[in-house]
């Protein structure tokens, strides 16, 4: 029934008729129609016409052992015959949430072995704050409540989330945010860093953190947080002297480091973890995507011993949902990360296919008449479009000129999305080399094409 083609106009009618789709313009997307997915194997997906489309985006960054795994399946089936639900809050616990806890002890630095967890990457910042503001409370420093994040940023759509990013358009829509959170300027050198050495510029946005923790008193100041690499914000990679200096300012006026690694953790990198990439070590870590590589909803909060043990020596910490550490979710993770462990998949990009991903994208679009530059390492990156690639001169409709090359990427049956004027690219972790072939050869299509509608190539 599925693959019918005169399904399709079926769907689109209920769809348009019942369905808010998270981050669209309704009005518009019911006159085009939405696309009706309907299964998924590998790096591969299918629409309700029997398209084969190649998801360059492991769905929204989170499919990283890729889709139809049969193994996820099983163990989700196995727990919830066995216990499909049980909370954690009344001195009871159960064996998923148990070994999922153990095994993110052994994934995450060493000086990380406690975990709380809840459904999302949103929910995992906001729980990032409540341990947080708890940690300072029991060290008997109330006052440093104030949490400094970035312009740009992406951490989710709770009250909490929405308010420490930095999108300006959520924040317009949001008459009322958290206290105490304010933003310094994001580490993006070719929109913002003007004739700066690159390096010089990464030191410079990292010294915005310096100068505004002693504006607000660091007494005032809880913590800082960040993806390692901004994601939603267009894979914008920082320069390399950025994360040891915010490091380093954290440490010099006692601010606590929150890596949000909803989409850097989980091996996108090649790391376990993007901030052992950029060479930093948090206080905390967020997670969520690749947790349960999206099969079923899951977050967590890595907290270093530090913080663990005053809230473990802390009294009742008031805090947690219904859902925190659902069984079926521990163990469709657990089954994940052991997939990605064992059969070396991690590894696998670091040393092979995220190398050759990043090669292939260069050899394609370097030198492109509208390519600015390509960032990103491991299988994830950005694609900067640009008037002028030489003297950096972004397009005055960039967020036009990006969305026109996502459409052409998407009617030619490849998933790449558009950040602004931005391209990004984040495959499952599974692809294979003809895949990233396949994927770096419709890209570079649709970026052909849009240089040409545009009289530029
Ligand atoms: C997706 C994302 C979030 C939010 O996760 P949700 O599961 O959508 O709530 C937070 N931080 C980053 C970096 C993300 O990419």
């Amino acid at each position: 029934m599925n693959d019918r083609i005169d399904s399709t106009a079926h769907y689109r009618a209920l769809d348009a008729a019942h369905h808010l789709h998270p981050f669209s313009d309704m009005a518009e997307l019911n006159r085009a129609g939405s696309r009706v997915i309907v299964k998924a194997e590998g790096v591969h997906l299918w629409d309700s016409e029997g398209a084969c489309i190649i998801d360059g985006m492991a769905g929204l960054w989170c499919v990283n052992l890729g889709y139809g795994r049969r193994e996820l399946a099983d163990a989700a089936h196995a727990q919830m015959q066995a216990l499909a639900y049980y909370n954690t809050f009344f001195r009871t616990t159960h064996p998923p949430v148990i070994e999922l806890s153990e095994l993110l002890a052994q994934l995450t630095p060493q000086t990380f072995n406690r975990f709380l967890y809840c459904n999302s990457g949103s929910e995992a910042n906001d729980t990032a704050l409540r341990a947080v503001h708890r940690y300072w409370a029991l060290q008997g420093k109330p006052d440093k409540r104030y949490v400094i994040a970035r312009s740009n940023a992406y951490h989710g759509s709770t009250i909490a989330g929405a308010t420490l990013g930095g999108m300006s358009d959520m924040h317009e829509q949001m008459p009322s945010k958290m206290e105490h959170v304010v933003h310094i300027d994001q580490p993006y050198w070719f929109g913002e860093g003007g004739e700066m050495d690159v390096e010089a510029f990464g030191l410079a946005r990292a010294r915005q953190l310096e100068a505004r923790i002693i504006e607000l008193g660091a007494e005032n100041v809880a913590a800082f947080i960040g993806e390692p690499f901004q994601g939603a914000g267009g894979v914008i990679f920082p320069p390399s002297s950025y994360w040891p200096e915010i490091q380093r300012i954290c440490r010099e006026h006692d601010v606590l480091l929150i890596a949000d690694e909803v989409i850097g953790g989980f091996g996108r990198t090649g790391e376990w973890f993007a901030h052992r990439h950029f060479g930093f070590e948090p206080d905390v870590i967020t997670m969520a995507k690749g947790l349960t590589s999206g099969y079923v909803p899951m977050g967590a909060v890595g907290l270093s011993d530090r913080i663990a043990d005053a809230i473990v020596n802390g009294g009742e910490f008031n805090h947690g949902f219904t859902y925190s550490g659902h069984p079926v979710a521990a163990a469709v993770a657990v089954a994940n990360l052991k997939l990605l462990r064992d059969e070396g998949i991690v590894a696998r990009v670091k040393e092979d296919t995220g190398p050759y991903f990043q090669m292939r994208l260069r050899d394609a679009l370097s030198g492109h008449p509208i390519v600015g530059e390509i960032q990103g390492v491991g299988l994830v990156a950005g694609i900067q479009l640009a008037e002028n690639p030489v003297t950096r001169k972004r397009f005055v409709n960039g967020d036009d000129v990006g969305t026109m090359c996502r459409n052409l990427c998407f009617n030619n049956n490849l998933v790449m999305r558009a950040s602004g004027d931005r391209m990004l690219l984040s495959p499952p972790l599974v692809v294979t080399h003809e895949e990233i072939d396949e994927m770096i050869a419709k890209a570079k299509a649709a970026i052909d094409a849009t240089a040409s509608a545009l009289g530029l190539a």
